[in-house]
C-alpha cells in the first residue's frame, strides 16, 4: 500500500529524503549531458527534489485527518454535485503531469461533507503517483466511506503530458474516466440526472 509513507516520517526525515533525491537529480542532469555546476543549474537538484516532494505530498496525508470531522447531519437526500475541481497529478508510468477537472456527485444518506473537503480529498489522491482510473476510483471510494452516501459518481477529464509531449504527441486528446457506486451504478435515471447536470450551466 502506498500509505506506508505516512508512518515513517520520523525514521526518514523529509530533509534527508530530499538530500538523497537532490543527488539523484544531479545524476539525471549529468545523464542528459548537462553540467550540473554551470551557473543556472547550481540550486536545481535541491529545488527539483523539493518540487517533487510537494507534487507528491498526498502520501503524507490521510483521509481521517483531512476530513477532521467536517461532516454535518442533514435531512436532505437530494444529489450534491461539485463540478470543475481542478487537479494536478503525476502519471506513475512516466512521472509526467496529467491535469484537468474532476466532478463529484453523491446522494447523502444522513450526512453531508464540507464542500472544501471534497476538493481536498481530490487533491490528496491526485498528489501521488497515479493512473487516472485508479485516482477516479480512490476519490469515489473515499467519499463513499466518509459520508456513507447512497451512491457516489466521479468523472475526471484530463490531459496527459506523457501523451502530449512524447509518444503519440496528440495535443488535444482528453481522457475521461468515471466511477459510479451505489444508486448511480444501479439506477439509470440517477445517472442520467447527473450527466444532465454536468452538461448544464
Ligand atoms: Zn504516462
Amino acid at each position: 500500500m502506498s500509505d506506508h509513507h505516512c508512518e515513517h516520517d520520523d525514521d526518514f526525515p523529509a530533509a534527508e529524503a530530499e538530500q538523497g533525491m537532490a543527488q539523484d537529480y544531479t545524476r539525471i542532469i549529468q545523464g542528459l549531458g548537462e553540467d550540473p555546476d554551470r551557473n543556472g543549474l547550481i540550486g536545481t537538484p535541491l529545488r527539483a527534489a523539493r518540487a517533487m516532494s510537494y507534487l507528491t505530498r498526498g502520501y503524507n496525508q490521510n483521509l481521517e485527518e483531512l476530513v477532521n470531522g467536517a461532516l454535518f447531519d442533514t435531512d436532505n437526500d437530494e444529489m450534491v454535485l461539485v463540478r470543475d475541481i481542478e487537479f494536478y497529478s503525476l502519471c506513475e508510468h512516466h512521472l509526467l503531469p496529467f491535469l484537468g477537472r474532476c466532478h463529484v456527485a453523491y446522494l447523502p444518506q444522513s450526512r453531508v461533507i464540507g464542500l472544501s473537503k471534497i476538493a481536498r480529498i481530490v487533491d490528496m489522491f491526485a498528489r501521488r503517483l497515479q493512473i487516472q482510473e485508479t485516482l477516479t476510483r480512490q476519490i469515489a471510494e473515499a467519499i463513499e466511506s466518509v459520508t456513507g452516501a447512497r451512491g457516489v459518481a466521479v468523472v475526471m477529464e484530463a490531459k496527459h503530458m506523457c501523451m502530449m509531449m512524447r509518444g503519440v504527441e496528440k495535443q488535444n486528446a482528453t481522457m475521461t474516466t468515471s466511477m459510479m457506486t451505489g444508486t448511480f451504478r444501479k439506477d439509470a435515471r440517477t445517472r442520467a440526472e447527473f450527466m444532465g447536470l454536468l452538461r448544464s450551466n
